[in-house]
């Protein structure tokens, strides 16, 4: 089935998930009373384009200053360093741009909607690489497991912390340590700010996803 295919032909869970015409404000149809994201926040069915590339670019950068604080930090230990590096890139771009689309995104009700955006514009390769799923249950079990997906993207954020302070230990430089500070604060700032701001309260997915409900309790997991 083709993922631009009507929400009203799909059937189980997920197409109780596509809100109906008119409900893509925030809260939509959410119980009175329950609705805590920000009064007059919107919920975006199609993100727009420059909020997709910024918010893949704060990713990849994030991504390149952790691979960067490794080098940094191992720099008198090359032989370390760059496997520690290179496979901490790789994981970070396989787990968000490889295995998400195929393992989460076939839930989504971003795959359901026609021409359909989502804030990491996730739904687009998904779309190429997996069919959509019958049910929502992939999406759900995001959260659920010390390997899951919201967990393997968490540590793609954190990653670089850990594996440079061992090589910080043995020679300490400025600027690994500095680098390993930005990726600290990078990953605190996309939990605490970013995604309460400007991901979660526009995502349609945000009314299914266990990720934004904890989040609007307390800095949690992150969403992609
Ligand atoms: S909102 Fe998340 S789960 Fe849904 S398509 Fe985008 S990246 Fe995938």
């Amino acid at each position: 089935m083709d993922s631009r295919q009507p929400a009203r032909e799909r059937s189980g869970v997920t197409l109780r998930l596509v809100p109906r015409a008119g409900q893509d404000s925030a809260g939509g149809d959410e119980p009175a009373g329950t609705r805590k994201e920000p009064a007059g926040a919107r919920s975006f069915r199609r993100y727009p384009l420059w909020r997709v590339l910024a918010l893949n670019g704060l990713t990849l950068g994030h991504y390149l200053v952790g691979g960067a604080a490794i080098l940094a930090a191992y720099r008198d230990y090359p032989i370390v360093g760059w496997p520690l590096g290179m496979a901490y890139l790789v994981f970070a771009m396989v787990q968000l741009y490889v295995l998400m689309p195929q393992v989460v995104c076939p839930g989504c009700v971003y795959r359901t909607i026609r021409d359909g955006r989502c804030p990491s514009g996730l739904n687009l390769i998904s779309a190429r690489l997996a069919p959509p799923a019958a049910s929502a249950v992939e999406f759900g079990q995001r959260t659920h497991g010390a390997l899951c997906q919201s967990s393997l993207c968490l540590w793609s954020w954190l990653l670089p912390v850990p594996l440079a302070l061992p090589g910080l230990a043995l020679s300490f430089s400025w600027t690994a340590a500095t680098l390993t500070a930005v990726v600290a604060v990078l990953a605190v700032a996309r939990m605490t700010v970013v995604a309460r701001v400007a991901v979660c309260p526009h995502c349609l997915a945000r009314r299914w996803c266990a990720a934004a409900s904890a989040r609007r309790a307390v800095p949690a997991r992150p969403a992609a």
